[in-house]
């Protein structure tokens, strides 16, 4: 029988070939991919680029990357040279116990050019990734998608939802969450602990400036907000929503959780530069770190932690 398949919404991508997508990553293969590109590898006189079933990854750049970004698997041997994974990258499916749902992974470098106008995927097929969660984590995770689809949702809305606080005006900031998530951001000291091995080389250099910016900030003397344009406003609710729904933080099995670290994300980027293609990138680069261990140990060794954080109890 086949199982449910669900989208929130259409799932639209144009991919730029920017290459971002191939750091800091990690790429699992199965036999025949394993041997295929061991069989690329040998030929091109490369070492083994295989270990653990897993491309071999140095310094968080994978062994087929050129000079140039772009995949030499792709460039030399076309398309489906490439393991599964990387072939539909950005398209993520994954299997939960409600059935596959599919979605456009916000850790794309580039994905904030498409993500409302872009051509639609065939979301049906590829590779699945398994996440399951407990029935009571599911049922948490029914409400904040829930939330997170309420139409004209803002950062400021959806932290007031979280922090349980009533908004004073529709896209304003709760000030107290303000100034406990810059806490929270200064003493995990994120921009020394991030390298380019966890976000990548390019998501890190947009992503290390806006983190650096957040410690510098006084947390007693915060900048104004709104900073975000409508349609960064958007696009910001929609990054959060994809990353709780299609559980891209297994580290954080609290989804009410994970959409309090998109909201820090989505709040430190865009007080650093909240133009579209440095908000967009940053905020890709804040998705990618999100499933981090490195990251999860300094923002959330708790994660109900992040709940406390947004409600101040
Ligand atoms: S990061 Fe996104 S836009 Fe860039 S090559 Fe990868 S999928 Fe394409």
């Amino acid at each position: 029988m086949s199982q449910p398949f669900h989208v929130l919404g259409p799932v639209r991508h144009a991919c730029t070939g920017c290459g971002g997508c191939c750091h800091g990553v990690v790429v699992f293969l199965n036999l025949e991919e394993a041997a295929r590109v061991r069989g690329f590898a040998a030929a091109a006189g490369q070492p083994d680029p295989v270990v653990d079933r897993r491309l071999a990854f140095a310094d968080g750049l994978c062994p087929f990357q050129g000079e140039d970004e772009l995949c030499r698997l792709h460039t030399q041997h076309g398309l489906e040279a490439k393991p599964l994974l990387c072939q539909q990258y950005p398209l993520v499916l994954t299997r939960t116990e409600q059935g596959l749902r599919a979605g456009v992974d916000p850790g794309c470098y580039d994905g904030w050019k498409s993500w409302d106008e872009g051509p639609l995927l065939d979301a049906r097929s590829g590779a699945v990734e398994p996440r399951k969660l407990s029935p009571k984590a599911a049922r948490h995770e029914d409400k904040v998608l829930d939330l997170l689809q309420l139409e004209g949702l803002t950062v400021g809305r959806l932290a007031c939802f979280l922090a349980d606080e009533p908004a004073a005006q529709p896209a304003a900031l709760p000030a107290a969450f303000a100034r406990r998530l810059v806490e929270r951001v200064i003493a995990a000291g994120l921009s020394t602990r991030m390298s380019p091995q966890v976000s990548g080389v390019m998501l890190h250099r947009v992503l290390s400036p806006a983190l650096q910016a957040a410690e510098a900030l006084d947390p007693s003397a915060l900048p104004p907000w709104p900073v975000l344009g409508p349609r960064e406003e958007a696009f910001a609710v929609s990054m959060i929503r994809r990353m709780v729904f299609l559980r891209l933080v297994p580290g954080v099995a609290v989804p009410p959780a994970v959409a309090v670290l998109g909201v820090i994300g989505a709040v430190v980027c865009a007080w650093h530069d909240p133009s579209p293609q440095a908000f967009g990138r940053a905020l890709a680069g804040w998705c990618r770190v999100m499933r981090a261990p490195a990251f999860l140990d300094a923002m959330a060794p708790d994660p109900a932690s992040l709940i406390n954080l947004a409600t101040g109890r």
